[in-house]
């Protein structure tokens, strides 16, 4: 059925979108353990750029896999599925000129390599949320872990399922040495450049 796709020739590009919202478009990728920060630094960072002017959205795990996602479950191959589902998802939002953050665990190494292929990789920012496991544990904000270690949950990453440390994450957060308005500062200098405001005085 594939060869018989073929698509049609839209007049509005993604630059037009640019142009008209006055900056870029790109994903911003949080992953790190549960617990370790992601959804609280993500928020903020957006509150910052929404004051901005800036047009955003967040995927989390609430929007997403309680809704187009609820068929998968924690199992290898479907964290996979989950990723690659978000990594098209957000391919469509950049697409739509949003500036779109993803709070996810992404624990598997070739997942996330998988998001750069699918967006491209000058649409990818990849933000580790550095916290140890030892303090996602001691803050167990969803008490998952206190389910995991009496073994209700299986498949917990950190507990019994791995996490790969990104090796070359855009920026790298140490929750347990910044706070979260430092953390939310540092992300948005770095992005800074790559929105391309355009003033429109
Ligand atoms: P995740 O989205 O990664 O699962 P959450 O953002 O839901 O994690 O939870 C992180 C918890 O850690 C929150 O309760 C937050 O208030 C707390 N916390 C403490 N210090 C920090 C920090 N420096 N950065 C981010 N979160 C922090």
């Amino acid at each position: 059925m594939k060869e018989h796709i073929i698509p049609h020739d839209y007049q509005i590009s993604r630059e037009d979108r640019h142009k008209k919202n006055s900056h870029n478009s790109f994903l911003m990728w949080f992953t790190g353990l549960s617990g370790s920060g992601k959804s609280t630094i993500a928020n903020v960072v957006e509150q910052k750029l929404f004051q901005k002017g800036i047009k955003t959205y967040t995927l989390d795990g609430d929007n997403i896999r309680k809704g187009i996602n609820n068929d998968l479950t924690f199992a290898p191959e479907d964290r996979t599925e989950n990723i690659r589902r978000i990594a098209e998802i957000s391919n469509l939002m950049i697409d739509a000129g949003v500036v779109t953050l993803a709070a996810f665990v992404s624990p598997y190494k070739k997942d996330r390599e998988n998001i750069k292929n699918i967006v491209n990789d000058d649409n990818f920012v990849e933000i580790y949320i550095n916290t140890s496991v030892e303090e996602c544990e001691r803050r167990d904000v969803k008490g998952l872990y206190k389910k995991a270690r009496a073994g209700e949950i299986k498949n917990m990453t950190g507990i019994s399922a791995p996490y790969e440390v990104p090796e070359n994450p855009a920026i790298e957060i140490k929750t347990e040495e910044v706070t979260v308005e430092d953390a939310a500062n540092t992300i948005i200098e770095y992005i800074l450049p790559k929105l391309k405001i355009e003033s429109n005085e």
